[in-house]
């Protein structure tokens, strides 16, 4: 959450704290935020999740710093099938200290999609030259008004996808753009039109996220945000030097066509 520390999201506090933390945390004096303020990342790592690991009933089973590598049953090959389903788990971790395997009965997997972004391509794939190319391709929110202005003021920028956090990473881009007008925004979405996207609009369950979208339409009829729909990218080639220009073919409502980019 810290590396989108800067987001804010849509869902009140009073959504985002769970009852038996909450109960945890309470016992130990910890005061609730406004059950209807909007936190960003940042605040809900320091003024919940933080606070909640100190917790001696978390803070006794946490392993920080841990990354888990593999997960196998204990004791058996990958093709000894006698007694597997009751056998239980080796997890194999990795720390500072090195790798280290745990037994364990059961473990969840709550190891999110953040770490996983999806690539280009329209199968689920990389477009050929995209792992290549990775230093001109940001995934999820890159904080484009904060540590990485430098990279997006006066560029152009294409955003591809039509979730919130594209939505975020747009509007935002439109913040640089007031600062300095060589700031160019394209979006690109898989659908024809752009009303999925906006969808939520005022009649949106979470106000924050019809806000988004409405301030998103209101770009694009103001001519800041060029959107291009049907939208399927099918290669990037890179020329000149290293964070030169490179080149994004894609197709566009059957028809390929190229975009040059900075
Ligand atoms: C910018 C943004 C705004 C959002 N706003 C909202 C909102 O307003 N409302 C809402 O309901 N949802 C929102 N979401 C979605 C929300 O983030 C997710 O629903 C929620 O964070 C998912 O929680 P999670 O614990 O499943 O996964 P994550 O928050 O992704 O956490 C997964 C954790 O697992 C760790 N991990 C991954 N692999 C390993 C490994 N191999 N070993 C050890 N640890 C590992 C990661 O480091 C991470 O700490 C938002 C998401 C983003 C990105």
């Amino acid at each position: 959450m810290l590396s989108w520390g800067q987001v804010r999201v849509f869902s009140p506090w009073k959504y985002n704290i769970d009852n038996a933390a909450r109960t945890l945390l309470e016992r130990d004096g910890w005061k609730a935020p406004a059950p209807d303020y909007l936190p960003n990342g940042r605040e809900i790592v320091e003024d919940y999740l933080l606070p909640l690991a100190s917790v001696p009933e978390i803070a006794s089973g946490l392993k920080l710093g841990a990354t888990v590598m593999a997960i196998a049953r204990h004791g058996l090959d990958k093709v000894s099938s006698a007694k597997r389903d009751n056998t239980p788990f080796v997890v194999r971790y990795a720390d500072a200290e090195g790798e280290h395997d745990v037994v364990v009965q059961a473990f969840i997997d709550a190891s999110g999609t953040w770490s996983q972004p999806n690539p280009i391509g329209l199968n689920g794939l990389p477009v050929p030259g995209e792992v290549t190319s990775s230093d001109l391709v940001s995934y999820g929110i890159p904080d484009v008004i904060g540590s990485r202005r430098a990279d997006y003021l006066g560029k152009r920028t294409l955003v591809i996808s039509s979730g919130h956090s594209a939505i975020n990473v747009a509007l935002a881009l439109m913040e640089l753009q007031a600062s300095d007008p060589n700031t160019e925004v394209l979006w690109a979405l898989r659908q024809h039109g752009v009303e999925r996207l906006l969808g939520g609009g005022l009649n949106d369950q979470l106000p924050e996220r019809g806000a988004l979208g409405l301030a998103a339409k209101k770009a694009m009829d103001d001519g800041r945000l060029q959107m291009l729909t049907s939208f399927a990218a099918q290669s990037i080639a890179r020329r000149g030097p290293p964070r030169g220009r490179f080149r994004l073919s894609m197709v566009r409502r059957g028809t390929s066509r190229s975009i040059a980019w900075w």
